[in-house]
């Protein structure tokens, strides 16, 4: 029996799709990808995840029952239509409908966040040191903050389809106003362009956060200085609500700011600092799958 997994990453700029020989043995047989070209409107997105799986299908010769695939953003499991995506053009329409119909197959989706965890616990660094691990908690800080909860090997999307989405609880009024609607976000104060922001707020200079981190290490930039004392209290007071309601077995960190090493050492200290604990047992990784995860997690969304 074939027990092939089929999964597509649909992203800002590439729609990529992968075949995995099989959950318990995830050797990838063939990947391909094309531009998303989003700026074209919803149906030529939808006509790019047909290109991609086509050409899926004419390289193994099959199409298979049913495949998953990674979003920006969810699909409102009450309504059918997408949502809190930040390509926007796919906002109110129903991806999932209309993905089965032209592809004459099921389709199993998740947000790209989901889809991180669900790589990372399936094959990824927290299968590979914990693999006994129940819950694994998966965090993407990059431009964005997101996060998805895996248990058993399945993802826990939720009643509303927002299971895992820390980064729009309350972390901080000095974010400011986020494009959610609310104010002060997890993602306001630790994605990426927020730690910028700050930095630039403080010393009047525009950095990378690379740049900031380096300067934080060279120890000359009193601003930089406090951009990543900042950021290490918040990370871990952010993270604490979490651990405190999952108490996951693993945490593993994704996104350019998760490459700041000392999210794992002074981070884990603050975290430690702020649980209803009196010590932190829960390992906190660097993940290990980088930019395939999307397209991996995908894929185990149908084993
Ligand atoms: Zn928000």
């Amino acid at each position: 029996m074939n027990q092939n997994i089929w999964g597509i990453d649909l992203g800002g700029t590439k729609v990529e799709g992968a075949i995995l020989q099989s959950a318990s043995d995830p050797e990838v047989l063939f990947r391909d990808r094309v531009p998303t070209e989003g700026h074209k409107g919803y149906d030529h997105i939808v006509g790019q995840v047909k290109s991609v799986v086509d050409k899926m299908e004419a390289a193994v010769g099959y199409r298979p029952q049913k495949l998953g695939i990674a979003t920006p953003g969810t699909l409102d499991p009450g309504l059918g239509l997408m949502k809190n995506s930040n390509s926007t053009s796919l906002n109110g329409k129903p991806l999932k409908a209309d993905l089965e119909r032209i592809l004459g197959m099921e389709v199993r989706m998740a947000n790209d966040a989901n889809c991180f965890a669900l790589a990372e616990a399936s094959m990824g660094i927290a299968k590979e040191k914990y693999p006994n691990a129940k819950v694994v908690f998966g965090v993407i800080m990059g431009t964005g903050v997101g996060g998805g909860v895996v248990v058993d090997g399945k993802v826990i999307n939720g009643l509303q389809g927002i299971g895992g989405e820390w980064g729009h609880n309350f972390l901080d009024e000095s974010g400011g106003p986020c494009y959610c609607g609310k104010s002060g976000c997890v993602e306001k104060v630790l994605a990426g362009p927020s730690l910028e922001k700050y930095y630039a707020s403080v010393s009047g200079q525009q950095k990378t956060l690379r740049e900031v981190y380096d300067l934080y290490k060279a120890g000359t930039d009193p601003f930089a200085k406090q951009t990543m004392e900042r950021m290490i209290h918040f990370f871990g007071l952010a993270l604490s609500v979490v651990v405190n309601i999952l108490d996951p077995d693993v945490i593993v960190i994704g996104g350019g700011v998760g490459n700041i090493d000392i999210i794992y050492t002074d981070g884990v200290v603050s975290l430690e600092k702020y649980i209803f604990n009196n010590r932190l047992d829960t390992p906190v990784l660097k993940p290990r799958l980088g930019d395939s995860a999307g397209v991996f997690g995908a894929a185990f969304l149908v084993a």
